[in-house]
């Protein structure tokens, strides 16, 4: 992969696909891991999701440490949640939907298995603004969005502020 990867916006139909598992754990996909580390990094997102540079495919990146100044880069590749508990709700925002952001119920409490580069699985549990992040990025990868979780009313809202907000992205 040469080419740069360019950050897909809403309304970009990969953002709605349900993504298929990584088979190859080859030097490709690191290569596209590091592509996509220096784009969140560049834009200081949380985390982002395979599809939302375009591929399809079930793996994402965070980093909840990078506020602090200590950046420490997670991958989860082929992720599961196999338990999950408690509520809690956090403002969110996504790359791919810039300028808005809202609250959002998630689970508490994680825990997770998922593969690493090397394609070794591990196990992990998740709480706090770890545990929110891995789901909005879980979420990428089963096509839905942070905004398929708001009250219809606030939906409704977003979709008349994106209209106005599409245009001004598109203009530039
Ligand atoms: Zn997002």
């Amino acid at each position: 992969m040469k080419e740069e990867l360019k950050l897909r916006i809403y309304g970009d139909p990969v953002l709605r696909e349900k993504s298929t598992p990584v088979e190859k754990f080859d030097e490709d996909l690191k290569e596209t891991i590091k592509k996509m580390a220096e784009l969140m990094y560049k834009v200081k997102g949380l985390g982002l999701a395979a599809n939302q540079v375009g591929i399809p495919k079930r793996f994402f990146i965070m980093d909840i440490k990078q506020k602090e100044g200590t950046p420490e880069l997670e991958v989860y590749i082929n992720p599961e949640i196999l338990n999950a508990e408690g509520y809690t709700e956090y403002e969110e925002g996504c790359l791919s939907i810039p300028g808005y952001y809202a609250k959002v119920e998630r689970y508490a409490k994680l825990y997770i298995r998922a593969y690493d580069l090397e394609g070794k699985p591990f196990e992990k549990e998740l709480t706090g603004l770890q545990a929110i992040a891995f789901q909005h990025e879980y979420d990428h990868i089963e096509g839905i969005l942070f905004v398929d979780r708001i009250s219809p009313l606030k939906k409704e809202l977003f979709k008349r502020w994106w209209k106005k907000r599409e245009k001004e992205l598109v203009g530039k």
